[in-house]
C-alpha cells in the first residue's frame, strides 16, 4: 500500500495546488489597458457595457454592477427593505431575514448591515443547500426576505423558495456568488429570484479583481439600487424634491454608501465574460471526474446534484464519513496538505463566529450544517487545472483513504 505523505511516503505532486486559482488571459491584460488609456477610469462605458453583458447572459432586465459582492447584498437587501417587518409588527422590532448558515458571512451580514436579524435554517443533508422545509419552519410575522445561496454552484431549489416568498410575501434574494453560469430548469440564475447578487472576486468562476452586481427584472428596485450605489444621491430630475439649480445640481435623497465599480474592472469581468462557457465546460468536466473517481470510495460522500440543476461548479467539496476513517477532518486536510494539494474549508457555520455568538447565537441551531462542517474540504477546482493536476488529486485522496480505512 501507497504510504500518505504525512506518515513518510513520497508526495504525489512537488508542487503545490490550492483550491482555487483565477485565469487571466492575454485578452483580458488588452482590455485592462484598453481602459487605462482612455478617458473613463470609473462610471464609464464599460459599466453599461458589463450591465448589458449580465442581462444579455442571464434574461435579467436590469443589472446594477458594483464594488464587490458583499456590496451586492448589502444594496439588495436595502431595496428589499429588510428592516421592516413583513406584517403589523412594534416599529422597534427589527424585520428579519433568513438564510444557510453554510455560506460566506456576506450572506447573513448583509441583513444586519441593514439593521435586520438573520435567522440562520438549516441545510439538506444532500445537496447542502437550504432546506426549504427547514426555512419555512422559521418563518415568523418578522421575516421580510429570504437570502438563498446557490452553494457550490448549485441552484438551490428554487420554485419551493419561490412558493414560500409568495404565500408568505417575502422577498427572495438570491446570494448567486458561486452560481453564474448555472441554470435552473432552463432558466439562468439571475433571471428567477427577486433579486440575484454576484461577486467578481478572484476565486469566482468569473472575477474583475473584485465587482460585484445585483440583477432584477423589478425596475422598483432598479431604481433604488441605482441610489444606493452612488450615496443615495441623483442626477435624475424625476426623483428630486426640488426644483433643480442648474447643471450642476445633484441631491441626495437618503442614506447610503460609495459602491461603485470602476470601468476597469468591469473591463476584466467584460472579457471574462468571453470565456464563462469555456471556463463552465473545463469545470464540469472535473467534477464528473471527480464524482466517478470518489462514488467508487465508500469512505466519502458525493454532493447530490437536483436534476433542475444544469451547474457551473465553483467548488468541489469533498465530505468524508469519519465513522468509516481512522482519521478526522483536520488530519485528512493535513494528509492533502503533506501531498501538496492544499485545500481549504467552506464553511465556518456563520453562527459560529464569535461575533454571531457576542449576539447570542447558540451552536445547535442547524445540526446538519455542523456536522457537514466537521466533515468537508474543498479539493482544488479552476479552469487552468490540467488533467495530471486532477489526477494527482484523486490519487491523494485515494491515498489517504486506502491507509486509514476501518
Ligand atoms: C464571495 C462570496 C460573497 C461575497 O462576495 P465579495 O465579492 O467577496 O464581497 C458572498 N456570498 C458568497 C456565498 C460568497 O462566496
Amino acid at each position: 500500500m501507497d504510504i500518505p505523505a504525512i506518515e513518510g511516503g513520497a508526495p504525489v505532486r512537488d508542487t503545490k495546488i490550492f483550491y482555487g486559482h483565477q485565469y487571466i488571459d492575454e485578452a483580458d491584460v488588452e482590455a485592462v489597458c484598453r481602459v487605462l488609456r482612455s478617458e473613463a477610469l470609473t462610471c464609464g462605458p464599460m459599466i453599461t457595457e458589463l450591465e448589458k453583458r449580465l442581462c444579455a447572459l442571464t434574461g435579467a432586465k436590469y443589472a446594477v454592477a458594483c464594488s464587490n459582492g458583499t456590496a451586492a447584498l448589502h444594496m439588495a437587501c436595502q431595496a428589499a427593505g429588510v428592516w421592516q417587518c413583513a406584517q403589523d409588527q412594534p416599529e422597534d422590532r427589527p424585520g428579519e431575514v433568513i438564510t444557510t448558515p453554510i455560506t460566506f458571512a456576506a450572506s447573513a451580514n448583509c441583513a444586519l448591515y441593514c439593521g435586520a436579524k438573520p435567522v440562520f435554517a438549516d441545510i439538506c443533508d444532500h445537496t447542502y443547500n437550504l432546506d426549504p422545509a427547514e426555512a419555512e419552519k422559521k418563518i415568523t410575522s418578522a421575516t421580510k426576505a429570504i437570502v438563498v445561496v446557490d452553494f457550490t454552484g448549485q441552484a438551490a431549489e428554487l420554485d419551493r423558495f419561490r412558493e414560500l416568498c409568495t404565500k408568505h410575501k417575502l422577498v427572495l434574494i438570491e446570494d448567486a456568488a458561486h452560481s453564474i453560469g448555472t441554470a435552473y430548469k432552463g432558466t439562468m440564475v439571475g433571471n428567477i429570484a427577486d433579486m440575484t447578487t454576484f461577486s467578481f472576486h478572484p476565486v469566482k468562476t468569473v472575477t474583475g479583481g473584485e465587482g460585484g452586481a445585483v440583477l432584477t427584472n423589478n425596475e422598483e428596485y432598479y431604481r433604488k439600487l441605482l441610489l444606493y450605489r452612488t450615496h443615495g444621491i441623483t442626477r435624475d430630475e424625476t426623483l428630486m424634491e426640488h426644483a433643480s439649480e442648474g447643471p450642476w445640481y445633484y441631491e441626495q435623497l437618503t442614506l447610503a454608501y460609495n459602491y461603485r465599480m470602476t470601468d476597469i474592472q468591469a473591463a476584466l469581468v467584460c472579457s471574462q465574460l468571453d470565456k464563462l462557457e469555456q471556463f463552465g465546460r473545463r469545470r464540469k468536466e472535473i467534477v464528473k471526474r471527480y464524482d466517478e473517481a470518489f462514488l467508487q470510495i465508500p469512505e466519502l460522500s458525493v454532493q447530490k446534484e437536483i436534476p433542475e440543476s444544469d451547474t457551473v461548479r465553483h467548488l468541489y467539496i469533498l465530505r468524508i464519513r469519519p465513522e468509516k476513517l481512522k482519521i478526522d477532518r483536520k488530519q485528512f486536510f493535513a494528509a492533502m496538505a503533506a501531498e501538496n494539494i492544499q485545500c481549504n474549508v467552506h464553511y465556518i457555520p456563520v453562527y459560529r463566529h464569535p461575533f454571531y455568538e457576542h449576539l447570542g447565537y447558540r451552536r445547535g441551531i442547524c445540526p446538519k450544517a455542523e456536522k457537514l462542517y466537521e466533515e468537508i474540504m474543498s479539493l482544488p477546482l479552476y479552469y487552468s487545472m490540467t488533467d495530471q493536476d486532477v489526477e494527482d488529486v484523486i490519487a491523494a485522496v485515494r491515498k489517504i483513504t486506502a491507509f486509514y480505512r476501518k
